[in-house]
């Protein structure tokens, strides 16, 4: 009902599935833990951005475009699946690629989303890290249109009104689920960066009138500016559903312990939250997103914030790929 208005194309495997975690529960402790698996949306290994791809290339292709263009950090998984969402609809794809991490290696470089990149046909150009990336794109897409190109800008991460119906989607299929199998979801946990999926899901909880929170557990940016990016964008992406002035700002949290020294950039508790996870699970979490939410959240809950009696949702966003951009961490030599 919410979204039937909107053009869509499909381009990830949903619903994802929603499972228990109960090894790591045993490990930790606490509340009853699930996960929401949308790092099996199955666009080129997956991720949180084929839901937003969906309704951003089907506005590509209704402007009749036949180029994405968009940035990322190097190892973006948006860029990956931007990529790949291109090839699907016989689109062109160019990143570009801001050096947002420093003290790389020749695996970050050149091996995991960026080998993908390459594997799916994307043309890359690079900034230095702290550049207008959209400046930028705007920069590219001039060039590319002089050459007779249609180009389609894709902001960061896939993150406006359009992109973020993406989590509005999945704020309902979560929903749907969890009152399938009787489950009463107190609190849904995940990494915000760009900030599309929150301002989605927050959006989205609120047009439904859920009574579920969003935790969101910051990758990059220091609380007060994360949380008025997330707010921003949820006020706009209702406005879009044509339910404007549901977000209140005390429906958005965003917690900015578990950055460390940088976006991107490995910390002690995300290498404890993602082996934890491989080994109890067998589920791969990624360094730069995933393995730091789930490093808040386990954190969280050894520090008894959340309830004995709650049933929590993490929101895996996919990732993994990236791992192989960090060889380094995890094989020490
Ligand atoms: C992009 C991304 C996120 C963050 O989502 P935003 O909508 O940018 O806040 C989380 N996890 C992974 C794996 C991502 O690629």
């Amino acid at each position: 009902m919410l979204l039937e208005r909107f053009p869509r194309v499909s381009l990830s495997h949903a619903p994802t599935p929603l499972e228990p975690l109960d090894r790591l529960r045993q490990a930790i402790g606490g509340p009853r833990l699930w996960i929401k698996r949308d790092d099996c949306t199955g666009l080129a290994q997956g991720g949180n951005k084929a839901r937003k791809l969906e309704f951003l290339v089907a506005d590509a292709i209704a402007k009749g475009s036949d180029l994405l263009i968009t940035p990322g950090a190097v190892q973006s998984n948006h860029v990956r699946m931007t990529a790949a969402a291109a090839a699907r609809f016989g689109m062109k794809c160019h990143a570009v690629l801001e050096r947002r991490v420093t003290e790389t290696d020749a695996d970050y470089e050149e091996n995991g989303n960026v080998l993908l990149d390459e594997v799916l046909g994307c043309t890359r150009s690079y900034v230095p890290g702290g550049s207008d990336v959209a400046a930028a794109c705007a920069a590219a897409a001039e060039e590319f249109k002089a050459k007779g190109a249609k180009p389609y800008v894709i902001p960061g991460g896939g993150s406006n009104p359009i992109g973020a119906l993406g989590y509005v989607a999945c704020a309902m299929e979560l929903m749907a689920q969890a009152s399938q199998i009787g489950v009463n979801v107190s609190r849904l946990v995940h990494g915000t960066g760009s900030s599309g999926t929150q301002a989605g899901l927050v959006a989205g909880f609120a047009a439904m009138r859920s009574p579920i929170s969003v935790y969101g557990v910051s990758v990059r940016h220091p609380r007060q500016k994360q949380e008025e990016m997330v707010f921003d964008l949820a006020c706009r992406t209702a406005d879009h559903l044509g339910h404007s002035g549901i977000v209140k700002r005390e429906q958005v949290f965003a917690d900015d312990g578990y950055v460390g020294p940088g976006y991107g950039q490995p910390t002690p508790g995300m290498v404890e939250a993602l082996t934890l996870v491989a080994r109890t699970e067998g589920i791969l979490l990624d360094p730069v997103y995933s393995g730091k939410a789930m490093a808040g959240m386990i954190d969280a809950i050894r520090k008894g914030k959340f309830a004995a009696d709650e049933d929590i949702v993490f929101l895996h966003t996919g990732g993994s790929t990236a791992l192989f951009g960090y060889k380094h961490v995890f094989l020490k030599a």
